[in-house]
């Protein structure tokens, strides 16, 4: 199996002074997912590895970066999935979290459930000693301003654009599919999206693939996008592109044009990037190919 590693940046508008830095940021996370890939590493390994690149990255809204909620403070969630055994892991609400990806795969390797939130997750990624806490691990310039910006009730009161995640194939042919993101700026406390939720941001299964979505997460929720894009690319595999990408704008339409954006990779290695938004930061990194990345797909 060639290995294979995709990766988004998040679907919105991307502002332009972020551009080379949404570029190079997914770029380099595809890079470090195929050597994860390369020396042997499975695809949650590869997949980690890639999401925890963005996740140190100011730029995305997802780790160090992620967007402040109403009351200014930082809470995140993040996701994963392997095909294999269909085991999924994730957390949302988790507080001043650097690395929340490393919990997400600690949930689904070390529990018996799909999903923890808010305290409890903290205290197991402390009873773990796992991931970086605090306040300076996840603030940023560019978050503050733009939480004060929204505040003041002045330009976007959303941030929907950098969001992250990655999909990787493994030379077994197992797939992995994980998401990070601080979430929507000025989102009421205790708001989780769709990153963190199973079948709606991500899903991984042997027969269907893996597919990652960015966006805005209640209209993704709404239309369990990454199952059903899935499902919908396995019944058509030839016209998945096309489809996919009427179904962004099907759904993007019934919410007052919302971003909606998705990564999807199916077992035999066709891939699917499609958004319905003004950007959606890309690359792939297929085989010993150079990578490729973009800021638009066709
Ligand atoms: N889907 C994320 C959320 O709603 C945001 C994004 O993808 O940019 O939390």
């Amino acid at each position: 199996m060639q290995p294979i590693v995709l990766i988004h940046g998040g679907a919105g508008t991307i502002a332009e002074e972020l551009h080379e830095a949404a570029l190079a940021g997914v770029s380099a996370a595809a890079e470090i997912g195929r050597r994860a890939l390369q020396s042997g590493a499975d695809a949650v390994t590869a997949a980690v590895a890639a999401v925890r690149s963005m996740e140190d990255e100011p730029a995305f809204n997802a780790g160090r970066g992620a967007c402040m909620n109403a009351d200014g403070d930082i809470e995140v969630d993040a996701g994963i999935m392997r095909s294999w055994d269909r085991r999924s892991g994730a957390v949302g609400g988790v507080r001043e979290l650097r690395d929340p990806i490393l919990l997400a795969r600690l949930v689904m390797e070390q529990t018996p459930h799909c999903l923890l939130v808010g305290q409890g997750a903290e205290a197991l990624a402390r009873r773990h000693q796992l991931g970086h806490f605090g306040r300076a691990e996840v603030e940023t310039t560019k978050a503050r301003e733009r939480w004060l910006v929204a505040r003041s009730g002045q330009g976007a009161r959303d941030n929907r654009a950098d969001t992250v995640g990655a999909i990787a194939l493994d030379h077994r042919g197992h797939l992995c599919a994980a998401g990070s993101t601080g979430g929507v700026l000025l989102k009421i406390p205790g708001r989780v999206g769709d990153t963190p939720i199973v079948g709606a941001g991500f899903y991984a299964d042997p027969d269907l693939g893996a597919c990652c979505c960015t966006g805005v997460g209640e209209a993704i929720l709404t239309h369990m996008l990454a199952y059903r894009a899935l499902t919908l690319a396995a019944a058509a595999p030839e016209a998945a592109s096309a489809r996919l990408r009427a179904l962004c704008a099907e759904i993007s339409a019934a919410h007052a044009g919302a971003a909606i954006g998705l990564i999807l990779l199916r077992p035999d290695g066709q891939r699917v990037l499609v958004h319905q938004s003004d950007h959606m930061s890309w690359a792939v990194a297929d085989g010993e190919q150079p990578v490729i990345a973009g800021l638009r797909r066709e």
